[in-house]
């Protein structure tokens, strides 16, 4: 099955997912914006993340933007499920062996598949509860405020990203966007913040990426 079939697979199987999750929330803080979809998202237990070696913050208030990064690792043309899940554990293994984080920094991975997974541990459950969200490590001086969505590959040095990642970030931007209350105009990039590559060709495309999100948002 090549990646576009996977995608609109998934899209499909989200849009459907989305649906029924609505009718089982509580409160009405989906009401009025059809185009918003729960995409499906591979916690930390199902694609096998050790435990944090330490202790996961969780801050008791809604993050205020997302910051968009990518992982620098290589542009993988295997857009498999699988791939996500070993590339969810090389970027914790890094972030834990190399950095010395208690977890891996970003909250949540888009793989260039378009298969998304939580990063840092408990970023699912508190992206559901739309309250609060866990301290990550991904954006100096900005990570008490943001969400930090990585993207893999690496997209500084020429390489755009495959048509299904885009698609799966602005679905995932969107839901997060929307269980946080969050705008789309807040949605940036690392290098906004720091002295960095990061997010490459990524931050060229925010604008559309705002405008994306902001149309699913309505
Ligand atoms: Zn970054």
């Amino acid at each position: 099955m090549n990646g576009e079939k996977s995608l609109r697979r998934r899209l499909l199987l989200a849009g459907t997912a989305g649906l029924v999750a609505a009718g089982a929330l509580q409160g009405t803080a989906r009401a009025g914006t059809a185009d918003v979809v729960e995409p499906d998202i591979d916690s930390t237990r199902t694609w096998g993340a050790r435990p944090p070696q330490g202790g996961i913050s969780v801050l008791r208030y809604r993050p205020s933007s997302i910051i968009v990064h990518h992982t620098a690792s290589a542009n993988s043309s295997d857009f498999s499920r699988a791939q996500a899940h070993s590339h969810a554990r090389w970027v914790q293994n890094l972030h834990m062996d190399k950095n010395g984080w208690v977890d891996t920094g970003y909250h949540f991975l888009v793989s260039r598949g378009g298969w998304i997974t939580e990063g840092r541990h408990d970023s699912l459950r508190t992206l559901y509860g739309g309250s609060e969200f866990v301290l990550g490590a991904h954006t100096a001086g900005r990570n008490d405020q943001a969400i930090g969505i990585a993207s893999e590959g690496s997209y500084h040095a020429g390489a755009l990203p495959p048509q299904a990642q885009w698609d799966v970030l602005v679905v995932l931007c969107a839901f997060v966007c929307e269980r946080y209350g969050i705008p789309a105009s807040r949605i940036h990039g690392h290098k906004d913040y720091s002295a960095t590559l990061c997010p490459g060709v990524y931050h060229d495309m925010l604008p559309q990426l705002r405008g994306e999100v902001a149309a699913r948002l309505g």
